[in-house]
C-alpha cells in the first residue's frame, strides 16, 4: 500500500502519474475526486485515499462533478499483468453483468465465481457487481452528458433493468436525478 504522505504531496501537485492509480475523498464534502482536480486541495485530515472509484463510492463519496473520477483510467502499472481482472472487467464492461450473474462470467473466464470475487477484492478493492454498478452509471452519465435520449432509453443501453433502477443508482452515488444532472449542462449554466 502506497503511504499517505506520498499520495498527498501527489494530489497537492496535481500530478498526472497518479491519475487512476489513487482516488482522494473528501469527508467534509462526502465527493472523491482524480489526483489531478484543479479544485482547491484540502486539509490532509479531511483527506482519505482509495484505490479505485468503486471503493470509493462503497465507502459513501460520490464522484466530483468537475474531474470525473468515475471516468479515470485504471491504473496502467496493472494492465497485462493481471489478465484475469482485465478481461473479467472488459467483459462486464460490455454488460456481462447486467443481464448475467458472477457465476456465469467466472465460468467463462474458467475460475470460479469465489476466486473471481477474491481478485477483484485484491486488485479493485470491490465486488464484480459493485464495479458493474459503477460502469452501468459511468454509461448512462455519458449518454446523458452526450445525448438527448430519453432516460428510459438511456437505462436500456447502459444496462439498467429499468429507469427506476437508475434513478436509484444515481440518486445514491450523485445525491440527485439523472434529469438534474441533464439540466446542468444546457447553455449559461457553469458545471460546479
Ligand atoms: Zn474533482
Amino acid at each position: 500500500m502506497l503511504d499517505f504522505a506520498a499520495q498527498y504531496a501527489a494530489f497537492q501537485r496535481r500530478d498526472p502519474a497518479w491519475d487512476g492509480i489513487v482516488f482522494v475523498a473528501v469527508r467534509t464534502t462526502g465527493v472523491y475526486c482524480r489526483p489531478v482536480c484543479r479544485a482547491r486541495t484540502p486539509l490532509a485530515r479531511n483527506v482519505r485515499f482509495y484505490g479505485s472509484a468503486a471503493s470509493a463510492e462503497r465507502a459513501g463519496y460520490r464522484p466530483c462533478l468537475r474531474c470525473r473520477p468515475e471516468a479515470a483510467p485504471f491504473c496502467p502499472a496493472w494492465k497485462g499483468t493481471r489478465t484475469t481482472v482485465e478481461r473479467a472487467l472488459a467483459l462486464i464492461e460490455q454488460g456481462a453483468l447486467d443481464c448475467g450473474d458472477v457465476e456465469a462470467l467466472a465460468d467463462r473466464l474458467g475460475i470460479g465465481a469465489r476466486h473471481l470475487s477474491r481478485l477483484f477484492a485484491e486488485h479493485l478493492d470491490a465486488s464484480p457487481l459493485q464495479v458493474a454498478l459503477s460502469l452501468r452509471v459511468q454509461r448512462a452519465k455519458r449518454l446523458i452528458d452526450e445525448s438527448d435520449l430519453p432516460l428510459f432509453v438511456v437505462a436500456q443501453r447502459a444496462g439498467f433493468s429499468s429507469a427506476r433502477r437508475m434513478t436509484a443508482a444515481f440518486a445514491r452515488l450523485y445525491g440527485r436525478s439523472p434529469t438534474s444532472l441533464r439540466r446542468r449542462r444546457l447553455p449559461g449554466v457553469t458545471m460546479q
